[in-house]
């Protein structure tokens, strides 16, 4: 079975990029991010403190958090509303790593996640698929560019949507969401110690899909 992990920090690419290697191979590709950010604006919508750890596994044992592929994109739907959109709020950005970092919500996304997998072929993107998640996947791969890069890239894809950001706010929060998702006591952003390391910093997206697609098939 093919399964793929690809980790690494905030905007370095992994969604657009596991996306496309997940197409090429003709696979499932799974945003884990995309679920605890479910979780997250189910939260806010509920007024469940992102800080109170029992709520949010109670919320999300009660939630039905789905996934679902329509026409190569990775749709997210919570109790059947299409939350897709919904997810990428600043809000929800903002409160995302409190939310992650509590080990009863990881459990049971651990779960979900892990079943998704052992039934079909996965490219997995995430924090923790290489660590935690999928220890055994065959490729692992961290992808990461340096943060000016990250935060650009951030910045013009906003842009795209016509969304104006003010830029050096954006590299602090993509600063202050690594820091957190990096020293959370459970499964912290790490690479694994047989992930390949792929710095994407001045390469383009096909030239790193290709890059991990030649890995796969070594
Ligand atoms: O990938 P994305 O930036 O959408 O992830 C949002 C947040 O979800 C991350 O900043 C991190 O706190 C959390 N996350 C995680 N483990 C994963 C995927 C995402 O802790 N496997």
């Amino acid at each position: 079975m093919v399964k793929i992990a690809i980790d690494g920090p905030a905007g370095a690419g992994k969604s657009t990029v596991a996306q496309l290697v997940a197409k090429r191979l003709c696979v499932l590709y799974v945003d884990t991010g995309a679920m605890y950010r479910a979780v997250t604006l189910t939260a806010l919508k509920q007024g469940c403190s992102v800080e109170d750890e029992h709520g949010l596994r109670e919320l999300l044992d009660k939630m039905n958090l789905t996934l679902e592929t329509k026409k190569g994109i990775q749709r997210v739907y919570v109790d059947g509303e299409d939350v897709t959109e919904a997810i990428r709020s600043p809000e929800v950005t903002r409160c995302v790593s409190t939310v992650a970092a509590h080990p009863l919500v990881r459990e049971k996304l651990v779960e979900m996640q892990r079943k998704m997998a052992s039934t079909q072929d996965v490219v997995m993107d995430g924090r923790d698929i290489g660590t935690a998640v999928l220890p055994d996947a065959e490729l692992k791969i961290f992808l990461t560019a340096s943060i000016e890069e990250r935060a650009r890239r951030r910045f013009q894809e906003l842009e795209q949507k016509g969304i104006t950001v003010d830029y050096s706010q954006l590299l602090h929060d993509i600063a202050e969401r690594d820091r957190k998702d990096s020293e959370r006591r459970t499964a912290p952003l790490k690479k694994a110690k047989d992930a390949v390391l792929v710095d994407t910093t001045g390469l383009t997206i096909e030239q790193v899909v290709d890059r991990i697609v030649e890995l796969h098939r070594e």
